[in-house]
């Protein structure tokens, strides 16, 4: 595959992109612990969120079988740092962001790739685990690198892009891994 996929992230609204070897992901399964506190009120109620998403040992097991990812974030300006509403609005235009480019991606006909962006799936509103039911587009469903134990905060200190980018700004991540070269 030859498209440049920098390039193709910052074309859906991405603030930055970068690859990274899988040698400076920095999973901890402590992670899961923090899901289960269920601050953002989606844990138990989403297929791609935790626990339901599946043992985190085993999850931080497949994002060290790939070698290389494709990183992204999303810098949003807020009103001030009491601005939820603006926080939430960011994070609904990530996942909008992040599941335009899975689609480019599989248009570009990749594959085998494990693409992890914000807390929650979003495809649906609400899951289909409310429910009780299947998940009704598995090959659509997008988990998050919180809930395969991906440190984001300490995986971002080895590239150029920033945790934190300054006073009533919110930040969210993605991150695309790949087997290939
Ligand atoms: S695609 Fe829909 S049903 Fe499947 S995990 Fe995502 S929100 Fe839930």
């Amino acid at each position: 595959m030859k498209t440049d996929l920098i390039a193709l992230a910052k074309s859906f609204g991405f603030t930055n992109a970068e690859w990274i070897d899988a040698s400076q992901i920095i999973c901890d399964r402590k992670f899961r612990e923090q899901c289960a506190v269920n601050a953002c009120g989606v844990y138990g109620k989403c297929w791609m969120c935790p626990p339901d998403i599946g043992d985190i040992d085993e999850l931080i097991a497949q994002v060290k079988s790939y070698s290389r990812g494709l990183m992204y974030q999303s810098v949003f300006e807020l009103e001030d740092s009491f601005d939820f509403e603006g926080m939430q609005e960011g994070g609904r235009e990530q996942s909008k962001r992040s599941r335009l480019l899975d689609e480019a991606l599989r248009a570009e006909g990749y594959e085998g790739y494990l693409h992890l962006s914000k807390g929650g799936c979003g495809v649906c509103s609400p899951c289909a685990k409310a429910k009780g039911e299947p998940c009704r587009f598995p090959d659509r469903a997008l988990s998050s690198l919180e809930a395969y134990g991906i440190n984001v905060s300490a995986t971002v200190k080895s590239t150029s892009m920033k945790y934190i980018n300054g006073v009533n700004t919110v930040t969210y991540f993605g991150i695309i891994l790949f087997r290939e070269d």
